[in-house]
């Protein structure tokens, strides 16, 4: 990384930082209705390396873009002004400007095993791992939340994609080996320990390589929906309706409002149960949650689609423990839990039922879960 920084822009970085992408194990479009989620990180990480420049501009280059270098100037900088790959880590040096704190220039060469638009979360990654370079280059000392809070700014006014809390918040805290239970409101968080290994399992990504143009459409639309049924039902979001007392809730609002409110409602309830088979030592048990999850976002929410239907259906059948989409939805990934010993026939049978149906082979690979965001030279 040192080496490419020098070779772009002629002068050695100050530093190299590291930020991983993420699946969340369940508690989907939960985090904009400030309900909770259970991401891990993965073992691919967005690598930044940074320097300061005393002349008020940015440069930014990306290993996974062409060889051009977007050079912009700091005090320019709005909403709406930036576009493509560049918009994510501008907004971050926009939105930290944007809060009083004094950052200037910067050269920043980006290079990523993250999948890009797989789902896995690239864009968090990329963000958060500029937000902790700059946050060291010009000594701010701001914390974890702080910094997610900044890269989520960065991606909803920024960039212009209304994401929640939620893929940030996993990038810069998750922690090798557990889950992060996370509390979209309060931002309150704890490590439920996820040993994969020593239970002998294994937890794959399928990465389906489709991408649906619905995704951002019905994104935006789903979470619209949702602030309606809220204030419909007189609560502050979603979150606040309580599982006991849906049906009742249900019945007042309009029917295309109904099972988006049951799956927040019972996804939350999903990931406070799937917490406490974690709590009980029994990884294992986490497998028909995830399933069910699976059924209610493509039932409910509706934004499955038949790749990620049938990725889901061809490893439950194969033997997986359980299996569901993870991100927005609309393609994308899906994580199946499975045994060691099962792991392989799970990614073939997969593959051979994507086969048969037409659809491109999607890769398989198997994940654990890893740590977050911080300095790596
Ligand atoms: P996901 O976050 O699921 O991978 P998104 O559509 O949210 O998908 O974010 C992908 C976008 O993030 C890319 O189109 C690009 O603009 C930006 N991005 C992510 N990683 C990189 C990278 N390594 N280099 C350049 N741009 C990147
Ligand atoms: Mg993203």
């Amino acid at each position: 990384m040192k080496n490419a920084f020098q070779q772009v822009f002629g002068t050695p970085p100050a530093g190299v930082w590291a930020a991983p992408g993420r699946v969340n194990l369940i508690g989907e479009h939960t985090d904009y209705n400030d309900g909770f989620a259970l991401p891990i990180a993965l073992p691919h990480t967005t690598v930044v390396a940074a320097g300061r420049r005393s002349d008020g501009r940015i440069r930014l280059h990306s290993a996974q873009r062409d060889g051009t270098v977007t050079e912009l100037e700091l005090a320019g900088l709005a909403p709406g002004t930036v576009s493509g790959w560049a918009a994510y880590p501008a907004g971050v040096l926009w939105a930290l400007r944007e809060q009083g704190h004094a950052v200037g220039g910067a050269d920043v060469h980006v290079d990523s095993t993250v999948p890009v638009g797989a789902g896995l979360s690239s864009s968090a990654a990329l963000e958060c791992a500029v937000a902790l370079a700059v946050d060291e280059l010009y000594g701010l000392g701001l914390g974890a939340a702080e910094l997610a809070g900044i890269a989520q700014r960065a991606e909803n006014v920024f960039a212009g994609v209304p994401c929640g809390s939620m893929d940030q918040m996993a990038s810069l805290c998750c922690t090798a080996d557990a889950a992060l239970w996370l509390d979209a409101r309060t931002l309150a968080r704890r490590q439920v320990p996820f040993p994969l290994e020593d239970q002998g399992l294994r937890l794959l990504v399928i990465d389906t390589r489709v991408q649906h143009d619905l995704a951002d459409g019905a994104y935006s639309a789903r979470r619209v929906a949702c602030e309606r049924a809220a204030e419909l039902l007189g609560v502050r979001a979603l979150r606040d309706v309580p599982a006991e007392g849906m049906t009742t809730a249900l019945e007042c609002l309009p029917d295309e409002l109904r099972p988006l409110v049951r799956h927040v409602v019972t996804e939350n309830a999903r990931v406070t149960e799937a917490v406490s088979r974690l709590d009980g030592g029994d990884a294992a048990a986490l497998g028909p949650i995830l399933t069910a999850g699976h059924a209610s976002l493509r039932d409910d929410y509706r934004v499955s689609c038949p790749e990620t239907d049938l990725a889901v259906s061809a490893a439950v059948e194969a033997g997986a423990l359980g299996a569901r989409m993870t991100g927005g939805g609309f393609g994308g990934s899906v994580i199946a839990l499975v045994r060691d010993t099962e792991a392989k026939s799970v990614g073939e049978a997969v593959k051979g039922a994507f086969g048969a149906a037409g659809h491109r082979t999607p890769a398989v690979t198997a994940v654990w879960p890893s740590g977050g965001a911080g300095r790596i030279a």
